[in-house]
């Protein structure tokens, strides 16, 4: 193949063969745009050297002909002793990887071309700090030495003079450290500095090569999901110099604000410097806008520059330059990073210019963005320093008393008062305290565990993993690096965002993009229109309907206003917890069928009421409620506990606890998920779905009654037989008939014997929901709980996944079993309505899989419906 292009045989589209930096130099070298001659060698060249050891054949052979067109170009030869041409070797790869990889700059001199790089410059001090620099650059980069015995020796050069900046330093000093640096490398690596041009060259680009599996390279890539085998492309660009006087000078920018959006000159400008020193911050840059008066003619051009580049990328643009006697080079471009909020207001201002249109709009933002925007945020805090850090586990910020257990934390919420969760790690059993309070924080556990995962569904804050402390549950207390003891009661803040942890109050102030959701927001707000226009155009373009998972009807209302069209999942469990858990016990402890039934008769009003409720607050649109499910274990007492109570209260121990103990100890399971729930709970315990029916049934007719308009649908969970649905639909059709209800009754699809026999299910279910929490700890067979401390970790490390399954969707595996349900239970029932409940339902990635499914709806928290809606119409563009 072909190793080498020249800047003018590329384009922007190339970036998988040429790098992100190779494209875009060639692409502004065809716009016409003032670039160097220069040429890039290709990705592949790159993979061929990393697999093989050596470069592959020919390549050098393909360099020295680009190198020689360009020397025929410039008049000039690679490091010649009179007018040499210098080169600098820039890695690039296909994603930006900022300052990860390597660059070496004015290859091709040494100790007879630096005298005819004065001469022709007129300028021995800039040839001089230019060698200078290629020996610092060259013998960290190529030969691997320690960048502080060059910063220290340029030091020591400027003590001895008595200056504070390079600026001090003259021609002789420069000179000076050459020879040092010399000395350096001769001492470092027991050969001299390679004084042949053509030798530097191939050293360099083999160096930037090799820079891809540097460590931090490595690293960066694992963060970024970026794949490691891509290599990178190195440029070799014909030196310009901003380091020729005060009328050179270098700079970056940006070709609009990349923190708000708004459009206006941003970047920074440094004179008499060469690339690196901007960023490398020796001396202080001015802002770009002070070029207008140092050097109006190039500012100007400038400015035409960047608008063109605007114009021709349809997006925003950071640049970097370099003028060299008041002559305006373009050495980089590429489309911008820029923040949640600078994204939105960039895509529709773009739109309005007709730059793009909506739907180009919609697709330049993202799901993740848009959540960013709605997370409550900490006001400046530059007084305050954060006493340890753990993992950004859930964004937002949160304020509250330090609390140690659920109860406390019901208990101080109840009063009224903020609380934040602190546990080593979170169980189901911390629930109430997690919904109780307004941010979790635990020392143990990474992004998928526990904490994590219930706090993202939430939408509630957490930092998770934060390992510096230690928390003490028992005395209720934590303590923080050097000493910091924070005891329960005392105001704690975290910032799910950073994964900061204060002790004390930072203030907190409202997402002004929930505000618009709630409709109290500020439609005069330029962020607010950008987020309406682009939401109401999804709301246009998707296909993909949007419901909540909602049990309360405040969460219900919530959900409504963000623009959820349903609910998708009611649970029923969280309704049997707390004061009612005893009747709970009745229920279970019940040995006759009037015991029992006085149980069901006592909880049957309370389920009603709960009901009716939110078929108040989702009048006129679809709730499915979903029949009891959890692991029965959670609703009994702890084993252990029980135990040592009994024990211990010897003859004393009550009739009740005596009987609580056996029935714990009969219905104690080893794998409780894997045990009596869902539908096989309802089959085991006559009359228990027969009454959350009921309760159902009944809410509904007298909402009706109200002149309300109520749309149950009842679902069963846990279902991997259709003969297990079909036992409780015919019970529950019985009861809606007696009633004069009409509710669809459909299943969950959570076991993976229900996807692969979907087509027999949906012989019994109207519709049909994906729990992929449950199918994907089917599928995979790990418990959710379980698995974060044990291997998931190494699992990420070793590329079994890149993401948790339990975040996103395993398309392969878990997709593929959704994928034959929707096609096996539309062939049985053509209108078949399916949606997805799991936590899955509100992951950018995954909604947009369930629109490429054909999924009829996908079900998320309520801080999340905005989130799909977006994704959905993304999804569909
Ligand atoms: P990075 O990817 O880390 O930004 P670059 O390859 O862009 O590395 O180079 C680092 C610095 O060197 C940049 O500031 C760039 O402007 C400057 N530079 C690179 N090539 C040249 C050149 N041919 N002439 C002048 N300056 C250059
Ligand atoms: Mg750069
Ligand atoms: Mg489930």
């Amino acid at each position: 193949p072909k190793f080498v292009y020249a800047f003018s045989e590329g384009n922007k589209d190339l970036k998988d063969l040429l790098g992100g930096k190779g494209a875009n130099l060639a692409e502004m070298t065809n716009l016409g745009l003032p670039v160097p001659p220069g040429f890039t060698i290709t990705t592949e060249a790159c993979r061929r050297f990393l697999s093989g050891g050596a470069v592959p054949g020919g390549l050098w052979e393909e360099v020295e002909d680009h190198l020689r067109a360009m020397e025929e170009k410039m008049g000039k030869r690679l490091g010649a002793a009179r007018d040499p041409l210098l080169v600098s070797v820039r890695s690039g790869a296909k994603f930006s990887m900022p300052g990860m990889m390597e660059t070496v700059l004015n290859v091709g001199l040494n100790d007879r071309s630096v005298h005819g790089l004065a001469e022709e410059a007129g300028d021995e001090r800039f040839a001089w700090d230019s060698y200078r620099r290629l020996i610092q650059m060259f013998g960290r980069t190529v030969l691997g030495i320690g960048g502080d015995r060059f910063e220290e020796a340029i030091e020591e050069a400027k003590r001895h003079k008595g200056v504070s900046s390079d600026l001090g330093l003259t021609a002789a000093d420069f000179h000076h450290l050459v020879e040092v640096f010399k000395g350096i490398v001769k001492d470092e690596t027991g050969e001299d500095f390679p004084y042949d041009p053509r030798r530097q060259l191939r050293m360099a680009v083999e160096a930037v090569f090799d820079s891809w599996n540097a460590p931090r390279a490595i690293v960066y890539r694992r963060q970024e999901r970026i794949p490691a085998d891509l290599g990178t492309a190195v440029n070799v660009v014909a030196m310009v110099f901003g380091n020729l006087g005060m009328d050179s000078g270098t700079g970056v920018a940006f070709t609009r604000d990349p923190g708000s959006g708004r459009r206006g000159v941003y970047g920074d400008y440094l004179q008499n410097a060469q690339g690196e020193d901007v960023v490398a911050g020796i001396r202080n840059t001015i802002a770009l806008q002070e070029l207008q008066t140092i050097d109006p003619a190039s500012y100007r051009e400038l400015l035409a520059i960047m608008r063109t580049l605007e114009d021709h990328y349809r997006d925003l643009c950071d640049i970097e330059f370099t003028i060299e006697r008041g002559r305006l080079w373009m050495l980089q471009t590429r489309v911008g990073k820029r923040t949640a909020e600078a994204a939105f207001r960039i895509a529709t201002e773009l739109a309005d210019q007709g730059l793009i249109d909506m739907d180009e709009a919609v697709r330049r933002v993202s799901g993740d963005q848009l959540a960013q925007l709605m997370f409550p945020r900490f006001a400046a805090h530059d007084d305050m320093r954060p006493i340890t850090r753990g993992m950004n586990a859930s964004p937002g910020a949160a304020v509250g008393r330090a609390v140690f257990g659920s109860e406390r934390a019901e208990e101080l919420a109840g009063r009224g008062e903020d609380v934040i969760l602190v546990r080593r790690e979170t169980t189901p059993d911390d629930l109430a305290g997690m919904i109780a309070a307004r941010g979790v924080l635990t020392s143990r556990g990474g992004k998928t565990s526990h904490a994590a995962v219930v706090a993202r569904g939430m939408g509630k804050t957490c930092v998770c993993g934060a390992e510096e402390l230690d928390v003490d549950v028992k005395e209720r207390r934590f303590t923080a690096p050097g000493g910091v003891v924070v005891e329960e009661g005392d105001v704690i803040s975290i910032d799910g965002t950073t994964g900061e942890v204060y002790r004390g109050e930072v203030s907190v102030v409202d997402s002004p993009v929930v505000r618009y959701f709630e409709g109290t927001g500020d439609l005069g707000d330029d962020l607010i229109q950008a987020v309406h226009r682009i939401m109401t155009h999804a709301d246009e373009r998707r296909r993909l309907g949007v419901r909540a998972n909602a049990d309360t009807p405040e969460d219900a209302g919530r959900a409504r206003r963000f623009g959820a069209e349903g609910i998708g999942l009611c649970r029923t469990e969280h309704m049997f917890l707390g004061e009612r858990r005893r009747l709970v016990e009745d229920l279970i402890l019940a040995v006759s069928g009037e015991e029992r039934q006085a149980a069901l008769d006592a909880l049957e009003p309370l389920q009603r009421s709960d009901f009716a409720g939110i078929f108040a607050a989702m009048d006129g649109l679809p709730v499915t409620v979903r029949l009891i499910d959890p692991p029965l274990h959670e609703f009994l007492p702890d084993i252990t506990a029980l135990s040592v109570q009994v024990a211990l209260a010897g003859k004393d121990a009550s009739d009740r606890d005596r009987r609580l103990l056996a029935a714990v100890r009969r219905l104690h399971e080893q794998n409780p998920m894997l045990g009596l729930r869902g539908v096989r709970l309802g089959l085991v315990i006559p009359g228990l779905f027969a009454m959350q029916v009921r309760a159902i049934a009944e809410a509904a007719a007298e909402r009706r009654a109200a002149g309300g308009d109520p749309r149950a649908e009842i679902m069963i969970p846990l279902v991997g037989a259709v003969q297990e649905l079909e036992q409780v639909r015919d019970e529950a059709a019985r009861i809606l008939t007696e009633t004069g209800v009409e509710a669809a009754i459909g299943t969950m699809i959570e076991v993976p014997r229900a996807a692969l026999t979907a087509g027999r299910i949906a012989e019994a279910a109207r519709f049909f929901s994906f729990g992929t929490n449950d199918l994907t700890q089917m599928t995979w067979g790990f418990s959710r709980d379980d698995v974060e401390g044990a291997f998931f970790s190494r699992y990420l490390e070793l590329g079994v996944f890149g993401v948790s399954p339990f975040e996103s969707i395993d398309r392969e595996g878990v997709g593929r079993l959704m994928s034959i349900a929707v096609a096996e239970g539309r062939a049985t029932r053509p209108d078949l309505k399916i949606g997805i409940c799991g936590e899955h339902g509100g992951d950018p990635e995954s909604v947009r899989f369930c629109h490429e499914i054909g999924l009829d709806y996908v079900s998320c928290s309520p801080f999340r419906v905005p989130v799909a809606r977006l994704e959905a119409a993304r999804g569909a563009l």
